[in-house]
């Protein structure tokens, strides 16, 4: 295990040794979607950014417990305590019950997900599905003093919990400025101070998504799940807790203070946020944000894009970028991840054909390690792929002629490209069967009865096997090398 990793912890605001409590165990927790539309870019971000942490952590030898929420319920408009509930919203609007909208978009994230080459979490658990484990937190909370009931909703009570803990440990906020500078809303008068926040909100009459509690017939309030899931699945304390910037205050810092109101102990170890994506340099506002879905990128079906761009050019495009650092989005800027990860898989493939040397004229060890120091940097996958190029220019280089290899460094040099191309940063070879390991054993196999046929003479078994393949558009191609297959679109 390469026991040197160093995170970012937003909580401490410096890089740390990665030190879990229980090795070879992590837990991780990250906030999933608020499934009521489809997926976006805002989206792809924290999916893409922590699913490079999870394949990494996996990698160097961690047994990772990788908890992603559904937000289903409590997430009302405007991230606030009043409001409508974002799918109770949607349900109302297209005439379906709220779990069809779940369902649905639930359904949507993953496939989109699973284009992205995003791993599923370990657990993938509803906020919906906790309703009792959320009662009994907020019972806690009651218990120990840091809440009050009005009306039959429950609010945290922050002013009491900011005299013996800090609330803005996480976010750096001053609970005073917070207080004069909060909006006075619609309902707010059920609180004893506008920075409180609902635990438990009864539901009026129009209010669709309802469970009975000892309070009220109400729903959960937003922040609650998490501290309820991450809870249940991961311990009282665990090791990394993600999710995007955006979400840093009220969700997560309401999150430590629900926790350790609960549980008197800090709830994370390590706390990581994915930045924002701009747009020519300025916040891609939700609206924009919203406007172009995932969907729209992979069909090039929308006006703000030029061409469709595939999933894994999304993919390339979001790890170029540091994840701590704002992503810009342009046409030109897909455009060229386009072409860096063709150039890249394109090497990948001369590398197969290489013929090794007796000598390296590079070296190839270094190269491994510069690959390894940069991920254990803070999953610093710019510059990863940076040296990656590296490996692609050595690669280009030696098939020129111009640059020599010995087999123990060809093998070094495979298994970076395996390793660091494939399963850390997960991108996958579109053109050649998307990287599907299945179909990549079946074609090796089909190819060498084709070989083997030929060898005999037997042409019209092998003429047989290309036809054949060729109604399903797989295109048999032979070189002096040996026999190549790709899908022709
Ligand atoms: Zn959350």
């Amino acid at each position: 295990m390469q026991n040197k990793l160093n995170i970012y912890n937003t909580l401490s605001r410096k890089k740390e040794l990665f030190e879990p409590m229980n090795p070879p165990f992590v837990g991780m927790y990250v906030c999933g979607p608020t499934v009521y539309g489809d997926a976006h870019l805002g989206h792809a971000r924290p999916a893409i950014a922590f699913d490079l942490v999870f394949r990494y952590l996996q990698h160097i030898g961690y047994k990772v417990r990788y908890v992603r929420n559904i937000t289903d319920v409590g997430h009302l408009e405007n991230d606030a305590d009043e409001g409508e509930d974002k799918i109770a919203k949607k349900a109302r609007l297209e005439q379906l019950e709220p779990m069809e909208v779940v369902q649905y978009y639930t359904d949507r994230f993953h496939t989109n997900m699973n284009q992205l080459n995003v791993l599923s979490p370990s657990i993938e658990p509803r906020a919906s599905g906790h309703i009792i484990e959320q009662i009994e937190m907020v019972k806690k909370i009651l218990d120990a003093g840091y809440a009050y009931e009005t009306e039959g909703s429950v609010y945290f009570d922050v002013v009491k919990y900011n005299q013996s803990h800090n609330y803005g440990v996480l976010s750096g906020r001053v609970l005073e400025d917070l207080i004069t500078t909060t909006r006075e809303l619609e309902g707010q008068e059920e609180k004893q101070n506008p920075a409180d926040f609902a635990l438990w909100k009864k539901a009026q009459p129009e209010h669709i998504m309802r469970w009975p509690s000892p309070w009220s017939i109400g729903f959960p309030g937003w922040h609650l799940e998490c501290s309820v899931m991450g809870t249940k699945y991961l311990g009282e304390q665990f090791d990394i807790h993600g999710g995007g910037m955006d979400l840093l205050f009220p969700h997560h810092e309401s999150e430590i203070a629900q926790s350790v109101a609960a549980n008197g102990k800090q709830p994370v170890k390590y706390w990581m946020h994915n930045n924002m994506i701009t747009l020519n340099g300025k916040k891609m506002g939700k609206s924009l944000g919203n406007a172009i879905s995932l969907e729209d990128f992979f069909t090039g079906e929308n006006k703000l894009l030029q061409q469709p761009y595939s999933p894994m050019t999304i993919r390339f495009f979001i790890l170029q970028a540091h994840y701590r650092s704002t992503l810009d989005f342009s046409n030109e800027a897909l455009q060229s991840a386009e072409k860096g990860l063709k150039k890249l898989l394109a090497a990948g493939h001369t590398l197969d054909k290489l013929v090794a040397s007796d000598k390296s004229t590079s070296n190839i060890k270094e190269l491994r390690d510069k690959c390894y120091e940069a991920m254990n940097d803070d999953f610093n996958s710019p510059v990863l792929i940076s040296h990656l190029f590296e490996g692609v220019r050595i690669i280009n280089s030696i098939k020129d002629k111009k640059e020599t290899i010995s087999a123990e460094d060809l093998e070094i040099l495979k298994k970076i490209f395996h390793d660091f191309v494939f399963d850390i940063l997960g991108l996958r070879d579109e053109e050649t069967g998307g990287g599907n390991e299945l179909a990549d054993d079946l074609m090796k196999t089909i190819l060498e009865i084709r070989q083997q046929a030929r060898v005999k003479k037997d042409f019209a078994t092998s003429d047989k096997i290309r036809d054949e393949l060729a109604k399903i558009n797989i295109i048999i191609k032979d070189t002096k090398e040996g026999s190549e297959w790709s899908i022709e679109e």
